[in-house]
């Protein structure tokens, strides 16, 4: 604390990202990273940016980077918003497309930067509880709002909607912005990007995606937003005002290049779904009991044990998992999928932990 800082810092509550640990030997199964390596096309591209051109400013505006996500998904470069990671793309979208007088709405389970995002930029919100299966109840969200938010799979359940509900929403919900966070999509998740494309796309919806799953790129941080020109126009306004040159070079050419390799996002999540199923029965012999998922982590409890105490009790056999200390959700925890070889050494440890 210190008198220096501002009103609106000493009231903030900064979000807690999943830990990094300096010990390589650690399972790491706790912040969703890809276990298989980036697109080598990626990664090639980067190593032959590397040179002298450093010394010059990137392109602003990324435009090759624009029209290589234009042309993968069927849409216009100007309906592409660009960013340092989707975290930066969100922090935009709150605060030039979701603060307004009205309270915007996500539910009460959910990625918890959310909050943190509103709190920042003074926004008030309304959290709408998941149902019983925590899946998110789409006619809940028919009420009055100043925009709403979700992740679609939901996070950290992983429970996904079919796109016909969220267009059921989007026909109830003209009068404000309804954003879809799609950082899981590619685990089998119906994607929303289909409806942005050709005359029809909606004045009001805008998907968010991230290299840092499924494209393997956690470390690159390169995000983007699809929607409306209009939006973007908006989105690119509160970005110019802030940073004009969100990512560097190296980011720029490696994401192109990743964008451009469909085959190794298609091997590489098929891989990990297949790994999520096998997971899912082994858990389930354990007694697991576990929200069906399409994304690349799984949201599982134990009738027997608590989430502190497994979080605890795995951490000691050198493997790390996410557990969330919040009242709904404090007995799950939250297992990313890793390759079978680190999924069976989680599989190993639990079964020793129930021996006792
Ligand atoms: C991981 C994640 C993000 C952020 O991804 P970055 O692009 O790495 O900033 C955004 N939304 C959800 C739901 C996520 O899980």
């Amino acid at each position: 604390m210190s008198r220096f800082w501002s009103p609106v810092v000493q009231t903030l509550t900064p979000y807690v990202p999943g830990e990094q640990p300096q010990i390589q030997r650690l399972v790491k199964l706790n912040t969703n990273e890809s276990p298989y390596g980036p697109s080598l096309k990626a990664l090639q591209a980067i190593t032959n940016s590397t040179n002298e051109d450093l010394r010059l400013y990137p392109d602003p505006e990324g435009l090759a980077l624009k029209q290589a996500i234009a042309d993968l998904h069927g849409l216009d470069p100007k309906q592409v918003f660009l960013g340092n990671g989707s975290d930066e793309v969100l922090a935009h979208v709150f605060q030039g497309l979701l603060k307004h007088d009205d309270p915007i709405l996500f539910p009460d389970i959910t990625y918890s930067f959310y909050p943190v995002y509103c709190k920042l930029f003074g926004i008030e919100y309304k959290t709408v509880p998941l149902n019983n299966l925590f899946n998110i109840q789409i006619e809940d969200y028919r009420i009055s709002n100043g925009g709403i938010i979700f992740p679609n799979p939901n996070a950290p359940t992983g429970s996904p909607l079919e796109r016909k509900s969220i267009e059921g929403l989007l026909a109830h919900n003209g009068n404000s912005v309804i954003v879809i966070d799609e950082a899981y999509v590619d685990y089998g998740t119906e994607s929303c990007i289909p409806l942005l494309r050709g005359a029809t796309c909606p004045e009001n919806l805008l998907i968010v995606h991230t290299l840092s799953k499924s494209r393997a790129l956690a470390g690159l941080r390169v995000g983007f937003a699809v929607g409306h020109p209009a939006l973007i126009e908006g989105l690119e306004r509160v970005k110019n005002s802030f940073n004009s040159y969100p990512l560097g070079r190296l980011a720029q050419t490696g994401a192109i290049a990743a964008i451009q390799d469909q085959a190794h996002l298609k091997t590489t999540s098929l891989k990990v779904i297949q790994t999520r199923e096998r997971l899912l029965k082994q858990l389930q012999l354990l007694g697991f009991k576990t929200v069906p998922s399409t994304a690349n982590f799984i949201f599982t409890s134990h009738p027997a044990r608590s989430g502190e105490d497994l979080y605890q009790s795995l951490r000691k056999r050198g493997i790390i998992v996410r557990h969330f200390n919040l009242p709904r959700i404090k007995d799950y925890l939250r297992i990313t999928i890793g390759t079978d070889q680190q999924c069976d050494e989680l599989v190993s440890a639990l079964q020793d932990i129930f021996k006792d």
